[in-house]
């Protein structure tokens, strides 16, 4: 992951008292390859290892006491600078305040919309009024008030309403006639950019003029996240994003282009499904974070583009030992999506794809997988056994398809990892047997 390989590019330098310029040369190009497998784009990871190398011939790395330390610090300080600098709050100048949350589905927004209205409670002057314009789904409607009675803030909705320009501009005359000074408008998403929902977004943000518009995007996502803040910040020009799930495992590596490509500050991340996990966004921080050492699972790894031998490696140990869990499980399906027609290439995949080849999934029925997993916890996602009745019931919400669905997805999970386990443990004919072949 990052963190290793920076580590070890830097290690280098790291107590060696002799340091020559080819050492600082060498050492920047393996920073940049860590980068560049991180997903960050070329170019920025191009201009990130020229300022570092500029300040360290011009804070005479060479000469210094510790050049390592000196290193690992300026790497450091770039990095922070990369993901914003300073810490940016979010502008609540109006009266009252419109906030209109912007993103894909499953990415966080009414989870979100709910904690920022629970964190703003709790600084005395504010009054929030969040504002459901989820149209699609009449679960969201309730997934928000279950929010607000959870925190005790007030929840604005229509439900005989499809137009989510006008609840959004009746939730802003309620709140200016009760006494609310911040509006948090929760809007609806889609799985994947569509015109639809960029058009839906648009109308609303151009009928309400928000004071602060939020992109919320799920860190676990990788480049994805990156492609798809670019996409709504052309459309929204919004001010700032909010990473969730950054729980857990994540490492947070999307912060690092996603500032860069959008060029907007990062206020604030979500570090849980529950209602206080929410924490203002300090870049120096994050940057510990990405060079922090350990051996978790990385969001880089998870973002790989490729099968490679590694990959599959990794996956058929993860088998072996009984870790294989849902996050996997979507990571196969997205690299599968992204190398085209499915059935073609299904023979093409190592392990787990043979596997899959024995399930009948079709591309549609990938959409209605991913929103379900999309819906689930990184808890969750790593232990399926933990997912009871009230925890299907949420994913359900979350998902918006039904907890029957969720079932079939649970058993075929459980199916596809006993005959990964059995094609591990040479059972291929017993396999094939079960496939019918
Ligand atoms: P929306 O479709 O954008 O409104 O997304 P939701 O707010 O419904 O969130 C989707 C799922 O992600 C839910 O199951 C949430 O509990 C979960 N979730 C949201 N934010 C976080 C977070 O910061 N950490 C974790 N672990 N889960 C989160
Ligand atoms: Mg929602």
């Amino acid at each position: 992951n990052l963190s290793e390989k920076l580590d070890k590019a830097l290690h280098v330098l790291k107590g060696h008292g002799q340091i020559t310029e080819i050492n600082v040369a060498e050492t920047l190009k393996e920073v940049r390859r860590a980068l560049l497998d991180a997903d960050v784009n070329f170019k920025i990871a191009k201009e990130f290892t020229n300022t570092v190398k500029e300040k360290a011939l011009g804070q005479d790395v060479l000469t210094a006491l510790q050049p390592g330390q000196l290193m690992v610090k300026l790497v450091k300080d770039e990095l922070t600078q990369l993901m914003g600098g300073d810490v940016e709050g979010i502008n609540l100048s109006g009266d009252p305040s419109v906030v209109l949350m912007s993103g894909l589905q499953g990415s966080g927004k009414t989870t979100f919309s709910g904690k920022l209205a629970s964190y703003l409670k709790t600084k005395k002057t504010k009054k929030p009024l969040l504002v459901a314009c989820d149209v699609y789904r009449p679960a969201a409607v309730d997934q928000l008030h279950v929010v607000g009675d959870q925190i005790g803030v007030e929840v604005f909705s229509d439900r005989g309403n499809t137009d989510p320009v006008a609840i959004s501009k009746a939730g802003i005359a309620y709140a200016k006639a009760n006494g609310h000074n911040v509006v948090i408008i929760d809007t609806a998403g889609r799985l994947a950019v569509d015109e639809e929902m960029m058009n839906e977004i648009a109308n609303i943000h151009k009928a309400i003029n928000p004071q602060e518009t939020l992109f919320v995007v799920d860190a676990m996502t990788g480049q994805d996240a990156v492609n798809t803040a670019k996409a709504f910040n052309d459309i929204l020009n919004f001010d700032g994003v909010i990473l969730t799930k950054l729980d857990g495992d994540t490492r947070g590596g999307a912060a690092i282009s996603i500032k860069s490509v959008v060029n907007k500050p990062i206020k604030f991340i979500g570090t849980g499904e529950k209602m206080d996990a929410i924490d203002v966004f300090y870049p120096a921080r994050m940057a510990e974070r990405i060079l922090g050492m350990g051996d978790v699972v990385s969001l880089v790894e998870r973002a790989q583009e490729q099968f490679d031998e590694e990959e599959s490696r990794k996956i058929q140990k993860k088998i072996a030992k009984n870790q294989f869990g849902f996050d996997d499980f979507l990571s196969q399906i997205q690299q599968i999506k992204k190398m085209g027609s499915i059935k073609d290439l299904m023979g093409m995949i190592p392990g787990a794809g043979k596997a899959l080849k024995g399930l009948d999934i079709d591309d549609d029925a990938f959409k209605h997988v991913e929103a379900i997993i999309h819906s689930m916890t990184p808890l969750e996602r790593a232990t399926p056994a933990k997912l009871d009745a009230s925890r299907k019931k949420r994913i359900a919400k979350g998902s918006g398809r039904s907890i029957q669905e969720i079932n079939q997805l649970l058993k075929q999970f459980d199916q596809m990892s006993k005959m990964m386990k059995m094609m591990q443990g040479g059972g291929g004919k017993k396999m094939m047997q079960m496939m019918g072949a």
